[in-house]
């Protein structure tokens, strides 16, 4: 196993980028330790950004600790949408810092840049981060060093901190400049990297953050085709052959697989959880007639069609018209009232999920 100096928070972002790349050029060895959950992740383009950008980086699954750390309402709270952003960074800081031995580490990097962001990027909140991660002396912050007090690294003379930067608030113009003076051509996009902060991902994963125990392979679930409940009976229904594939793929022992008998069409998914109503013969009837709604072939025939139900040790067929009997997730706005009315709730909150209405 290869030894490093540092390992370094890599989203893949141009701040994560050039964050470890400031560290490399002083001679350090760096590994980017890019964390992948059913929200955010791209572990398909570690060996281009290696290519790209010089930079040694392993993908590391976090996801259920990141779902069990929102499911508990993360205690500095959510942003705009379902996004914990401070919760997340603490998150992602106690995880790397478990790495460090791993690795023959010695500190993290991470691309914060000062007032970069309203909420989560002011001083206060830096100091917030770094301090309940228990990462207080082991934290270089690269991009803006030099607009902060001096790190352990810095004083012993491992890093030359008149070689860090000082970038401050919004703005894209320092970033870019650094990138040009090292030779990164390539510039990733901006934003789009995180699903939590996406309205309609949130409407998806609302009804899973309260009616089951919380559990990363659902979330992953929730990202695909259309999400459809009828209490807590949950069912989804690709849109596509690309859906269709992944729902095979994420298919589990203790789920129902939904298909047209005889036609092409969209695949539908059951996971049937304990504490929900139970999958009997009618509620089967119901998803395979929803599922038969969503498959244009079946309803252009204007007659029953047949759905072949499989489970793992067995299959069955029944015969339905198509008929939507599931509803959609909640609207965004039934989500905010209700996040709002949760997170107020977070001084006396527990694991527990609430009881009484859930949108
Ligand atoms: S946008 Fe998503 S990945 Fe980024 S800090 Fe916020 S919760 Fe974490």
């Amino acid at each position: 196993m290869p030894h490093y100096h540092a390992l370094a928070l890599f989203s893949g972002g141009l701040d994560s980028i050039l964050a470890t790349r400031l560290i490399m050029a002083q001679g350090l060895r760096v590994l980017g330790i890019h964390f992948v959950s059913p929200f955010f992740g791209k572990p398909q383009a570690v060996e281009s950004w290696q290519r790209d950008y010089g930079v040694e980086v392993q993908a590391f699954a976090i996801g259920q600790a990141f779902v069990d750390m929102l499911a508990r309402r993360p205690p500095h709270g959510i942003g705009k949408a379902l996004n914990p952003c401070v919760d997340c960074k603490i998150l992602m800081l106690r995880q790397a810092r478990e790495l460090l031995p791993r690795f023959g580490a010695q500190f993290l990097v991470s691309g914060e840049v000062l007032g970069q962001r309203p909420m989560s990027q002011r001083e206060d909140t830096l100091n917030t981060i770094r301090n309940a991660a228990g990462v207080r002396d082991l934290l270089l912050r690269p991009l803006c060093a030099q607009h902060l007090p001096p790190t352990p690294m810095e004083t012993s003379g491992l890093v030359d901190r008149q070689r860090l930067g000082a970038m401050h608030g919004r703005g894209r113009k320092a970033q870019l400049a650094l990138a040009q003076s090292l030779g990164i051509t390539r510039i990733p996009a901006q934003g789009g990297g995180c699903r939590l902060t996406e309205r309609e991902s949130a409407r998806r994963y609302w009804p899973l953050l309260h009616l089951f125990p919380p559990r990363a392979e659902d979330f992953s679930l929730a990202n695909i085709g259309r999400q459809l409940w009828h209490g807590r009976r949950w069912l989804v229904i690709a849109r596509n052959n690309h859906d269709n594939a992944r729902l095979e793929a994420l298919r589990q022992p203790e789920d129902l697989l939904l298909r047209l008998t005889h036609l092409p069409g969209p695949l539908g998914l059951i996971r049937p959880h304990p504490g929900a109503e139970p999958w009997d013969a009618d509620a089967l009837r119901q998803a395979a007639a929803t599922l038969a709604h969503f498959a244009p072939k079946a309803r252009a025939r204007g007659t029953a069609v047949s759905i072949t139900v499989e489970t793992a040790f067995h299959q069955t067929t029944v015969d339905v018209l198509p008929a939507c009997r599931f509803d959609a997730p909640p609207s965004w706005e039934d989500v905010r009232t209700a996040k709002a009315a949760w997170m107020a709730e977070a001084t006396t909150a527990t694991a527990s999920p609430p009881e009484g209405p859930l949108w």
